[in-house]
């Protein structure tokens, strides 16, 4: 029997519930889900808080507990400054995949254009699980570690992370005052 291939991209900044759901879900359907980490260089700003190693440390944390490790591979790939090569240099990083499994509109039209099957992912609660508002409610003090796998709000405190993205937000954004959190979080 062939054995089936599957492509994940996401920055998981951090992963959260909607993500493991949507690993498992997906493990259903290949034999091996590749992982991949996108915007890998990055780290230390409000949209990319935690850099690769930080996250492959989260995701490996939150999937070891249910699955086989020897089912998925977790591969940091940067992204590069031109979509034409993209899906060619995200192939350079991994196995070779036959499906790829994505919500991100670009993802997908690029992967569509080099000829892959693309196959759109099982939305989970998204208006709970959702990575921006989860970095929204740590800048803002309010609670957010029921929406990330327990073993990832440990790593996340573990590291400081939550301190680091109040910093961050403070220094990207040259913000002073101390008063007025509340409306300025909503503006991010
Ligand atoms: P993300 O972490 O925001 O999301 C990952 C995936 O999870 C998305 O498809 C999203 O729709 C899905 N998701 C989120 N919440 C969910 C929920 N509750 N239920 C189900 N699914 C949910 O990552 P992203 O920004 O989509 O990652 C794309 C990566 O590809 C980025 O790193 C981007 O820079 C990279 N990229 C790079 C280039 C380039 O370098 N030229 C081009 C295209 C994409």
């Amino acid at each position: 029997m062939v054995m089936t291939r599957g492509l994940f991209v996401g920055r998981f900044q951090p992963f959260h519930l909607g993500h493991l759901y949507v690993v498992k879900k997906l493990l259903e359907s290949v034999d091996e889900l590749i992982i991949a980490i996108g915007s890998a260089q990055y780290s230390h700003t409000f949209r990319d808080p935690f850099n690769a190693g930080e996250r492959i440390w989260m995701i490996r944390s939150a999937l070891d507990a249910d699955l086989d490790p020897r089912r998925y591979y977790v591969i940091p790939v940067p992204d590069v400054n031109d979509n034409r090569v993209w899906v060619a240099h995200v192939a350079s990083y991994t196995p070779p995949f036959q499906i790829v499994f994505s919500n991100n509109s670009l993802v997908k039209v690029l992967f569509q254009e080099a000829g892959y099957d693309v196959q759109s992912l099982p939305l989970y609660k998204r208006e709970l699980y959702c990575a921006t508002e989860i970095r929204k409610k740590i800048v803002a003090n309010e609670n957010w570690e029921h929406l990330v796998p327990e073993k990832v709000a440990k790593i996340i405190k573990e590291i400081g992370g939550d301190r680091r993205l109040r910093e961050i937000v403070k220094k990207d954004y040259n913000y002073h005052d101390t008063n007025n959190d509340h409306k300025f979080i909503h503006q991010l």
